[in-house]
């Protein structure tokens, strides 16, 4: 029963807890299962080094996986997009991005939703369902692995804000980078969050360091509140110094991810505020040309895509004001997949009578 309901699921769990859930059975036991977790298998059957009567077992008390893969959709430019049901009924999305060099990027959803309502953000407009647990987090990668084979980087990027989920965000973390398990480096994960003040403090107090990005898109504090609106109780000077703390107890170059939406946020003073916040951090501005969904609104007016020549100008304008910037470039777009994106349908995708899989 893999990706059974009802059953504890094992895959979320970090080994010390998973020793407990299977007292009395011997430690190195727990070790092998956490083993084989991490390296994907798909039944408990394919535990090979155990017992059949202790695989017999394990399989009646237990599910490996969360939720169900109920869509597998490719773009050509060689992005997946895996739609996950859960056991509820509710749905998240998890999308694999291989670079030019063909290394692999995770990016996983920490909620069902998300409750920030960011303006240019389908998932925003979805609304809030739930926090999702560690098993169903790590269970999107693992999916994610099985299509695709070895994995470089992960990127807490998908649905949802993942420092108002952090106890779970901490335990698959702690799953993910268990040295008996698959091992992955805390630096090849990024969190990104829009900048929610206690969590990125408690991050930076408590761990697990891992890579931080903020969701900036706007410096310009006034603007920020009418595009990112539950950001409020987040103001930037709180959120400087929240980085600030990060930086230097991680001791880590933090990202500051701006959505550039066209003719909102792409003027001179933009990039002034931008670089204004930026001083005294450690920073790279990634630029990311907002990904269009249909009928998305700012007061009235219909979001769109911004010029090659506004991208340009905001990418020289922040250079000279001596900022480090990357472009992120389109990928996934056709599926749905691109950031902001997530919670559409792709291209091809019809809606179910009731709108679609996100009840
Ligand atoms: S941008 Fe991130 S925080 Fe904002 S609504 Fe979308 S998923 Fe939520």
């Amino acid at each position: 029963m893999p990706y059974g309901a009802g059953h504890p699921v094992l895959s979320g769990l970090p080994p010390e807890e998973l020793a407990v859930l299977l007292t009395p059975l011997p430690g190195y036991r727990a070790k092998q299962v956490f083993s084989w977790i991490s390296r994907g298998v798909r039944t408990f059957d394919d535990m090979t080094d155990l017992p059949l009567p202790l695989r017999a077992e394990l399989g009646g008390r237990f599910a490996l996986y969360s939720g169900e893969v109920s869509a597998e959709l490719r773009d050509p430019d060689g992005t997946i997009k895996l739609r996950i049901t859960l056991h509820d009924g509710y749905c998240v999305e998890a999308v694999l991005l291989t670079d030019r060099e063909g290394r692999r990027t995770a990016c996983l959803s920490t909620q069902a939703g998300c409750p920030m309502g960011c303006v240019f953000c389908k998932t925003g407009a979805l609304g809030f369902r739930r926090n999702l647990d560690s098993a169903e987090i790590v269970s999107q990668f693992f999916r994610l692995r099985e299509i695709a084979g070895d994995i470089a980087n992960i990127v807490f990027m998908g649905m949802g804000e993942p420092l108002l989920n952090l106890g779970e965000l901490r335990r698959a973390a702690a799953a993910l980078t268990c040295g008996g398990g698959t091992g992955f480096s805390p630096r090849r994960i990024t969190v990104s969050t829009c900048g929610i003040v206690p969590g990125i403090r408690d991050l930076a107090e408590h761990g697990p360091r891992l890579r931080l990005a903020l969701s900036l898109t706007t410096a310009d504090g006034e603007l920020r509140r009418r595009l990112m609106p539950a950001t409020n109780a987040n103001p930037l000077p709180a959120l400087k110094e929240a980085l600030r703390r990060y930086q230097d107890l991680a001791g880590q170059r933090i990202t500051l991810e701006t959505v550039l939406l066209g003719d909102v946020n792409t003027r001179p003073q933009d990039a002034e505020a931008l670089a204004e916040f930026a001083r005294g951090l450690n920073v790279v501005v990634n630029l990311i040309p907002w990904n269009p969904v249909e009928g998305m609104r700012f007061e009235g007016r219909l979001l769109r895509e911004p010029g090659a020549g506004e991208i340009a100008r905001m990418d020289s304008q922040l250079k000279k004001l001596g900022l480090n910037v990357t472009r992120r470039f389109k990928k996934g777009q056709r599926i749905g997949g691109a950031c902001g994106q997530l919670g559409t349908l792709g291209d091809g995708e019809t809606a179910k009578p009731d709108g679609g899989p996100y009840r």
